[in-house]
């Protein structure tokens, strides 16, 4: 089939390249006149693991163009897949759905008889319902259906192929039908398929986050009470994690979510709970972003405790820089975060990440960087495990002993062997676990 995909970011970028993988004649459109020329030459805008070869392979096929201009877009399909961001406004806690309705109003007039337009960004329930309403006046013949996106970054390839559920809020059994057999091959390989309405479908979305963010601030929430009574918060997370009903995964400690998704989703939701008049029923999402974003100033504070009190002529080593492993997105990163508060208190701040160094710098610029892990701890009065990259696990304590200033080490992931730190002559400190150092 021939779609569009309007926006060309984590989401869009990979989900017309897989498309075009799966058989589909596909034209991804961006106004970043940049990112349209280097997608045209091959050249994947993100870091995602798979995306380069995905990218080449499709625009080599011919089933994967690029473009700027809506016009094209409108003319070469029926059917578009609208990715553009929703941030959070400026200076508030709800959805900025501008860019939403810039991409629908862009093409509305221009919409061939019958279009589909089918959003996968993450909007406020009731977006499509508006959007419904200001298409039938302009475009009469063509719908709006909601198909909400659960692509985790670092995994968005595998997750767009073979995603755990696909979720379509529709309004008709056509634009059902045109959605099942766009994902067909996906369909036959056994992914659940769920049509409902798209509120509801618009709900899943924010509700599934809503849940993983609680999840991970409960657990946080229980570090800061081992921290209290000195229990040990990664046993307890494990023996927790064992009953089935609750399981191993989203239930790891440490400096909590960040990322463009889980902390503008929980705060647009509260948001637009309010307006629905359920804000009180909502109202525990400002405490698990309260408690997330407390993990960082604990963080900072535990640092600044190593180092004596005070960061003033301390050299300090940054571990990761992304928020979360396998991935160069650096919105809202918990660790440059840090990084950057113990930079302003007086600390020289060397950073280390695998692949966000570059999309750091642009963002914190006084930040020092590197690609080496023994350059960022030299002479170094502590060191900082701030983003969980696998190969933070694979560090020799022993070979990076010589390097350092002083051998201390914070892991703020809880996810370091600390009896091999220890053994090598460190000592460790962890959130949630004031027993080890
Ligand atoms: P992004 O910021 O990486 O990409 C958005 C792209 O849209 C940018 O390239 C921008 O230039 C482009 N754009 C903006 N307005 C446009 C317009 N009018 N026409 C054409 N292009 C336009 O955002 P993202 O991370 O890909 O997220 C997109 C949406 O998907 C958001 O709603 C997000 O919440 C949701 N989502 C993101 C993820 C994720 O892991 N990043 C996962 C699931 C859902």
């Amino acid at each position: 089939m021939r779609m569009t995909v309007i926006g060309t970011g984590y989401v869009g970028v990979v989900h017309a390249a897989c498309m075009a993988d799966i058989g589909h004649d596909v034209l991804g459109v961006d106004i970043d006149e940049e990112r349209i020329a280097a997608l045209t030459a091959g050249h994947a805008p993100i870091y995602e693991p798979g995306l380069n070869a995905l990218l080449a392979r499709t625009v080599k096929s011919g089933r994967l163009r690029f473009s700027t201009s809506t016009t094209e877009a409108t003319r070469f399909a029926r059917l578009h897949f609208v990715c553009v961001g929703t941030p959070q406004v400026p200076g508030g806690e709800a959805a900025d759905i501008r860019h939403v309705d810039a991409a629908v109003d862009g093409m509305a007039p221009h919409l061939q008889p019958g279009s589909l337009i089918v959003g996968k960004s993450t909007v406020p329930v009731g977006t499509t319902a508006r959007l419904a309403a200001r298409l039938r006046a302009v475009a009469p013949h063509s719908e709006i259906a909601w198909n909400p996106e659960f692509l985790r970054e670092g995994f968005a390839v595998a997750d767009t192929r073979r995603p755990e559920r696909i979720v379509v809020g529709v309004e008709s059994r056509r634009a059902e039908a045109t959605l099942r057999a766009i994902y067909k091959p996906m369909l036959i390989s056994g992914v659940p398929f769920f049509s409902t309405d798209p509120a509801t479908a618009e709900l899943v979305k924010v509700a599934s986050n809503a849940f993983l963010a609680t999840k991970i601030s409960f657990i946080n929430a229980m570090a800061e009470v081992c921290d209290a009574t000195g229990a040990d918060v990664v046993t307890l997370a494990e023996a927790v994690g064992q009953d089935s009903r609750i399981g191993h995964r989203f239930l790891q400690p440490g400096l909590g979510f960040g990322g463009s998704c889980f902390p503008k989703d929980i705060r647009a939701f509260a948001a637009r709970a309010e307006e629905l008049g359920v804000g009180d029923t909502m109202a525990f999402l400002h405490q698990v972003d309260e408690i997330n974003t407390r993990q960082r100033r604990r963080t900072v504070d535990l640092a600044r405790n190593l180092v004596g009190g005070s960061f003033t002529d301390r050299h300090i080593a940054v571990l990761g820089a992304a928020f979360k492993p396998e991935s160069d997105d650096v919105r809202d990163s918990p660790a440059l975060d840090v990084a950057a508060a113990i930079r302003r208190l007086g600390a020289e701040v060397r950073v280390h990440d695998p692949e966000a160094v570059d999309n750091a710098r642009r963002k914190y610029p006084g930040l020092q960087y590197t690609l080496d892990v023994p350059k960022a701890c030299e002479d170094a009065d502590l060191v900082l495990h701030l983003t969980a990259w696998p190969e933070y696990r694979e560090i020799s304590p022993a070979e990076l002993g010589p390097v350092v200033r002083s051998r201390k080490i914070l892991d703020a992931r809880d996810t370091l062997d600390a009896a091999s730190w220890q053994s090598a002559g460190w000592t460790l400190s962890a959130l949630g676990r004031p027993r080890i150092s």
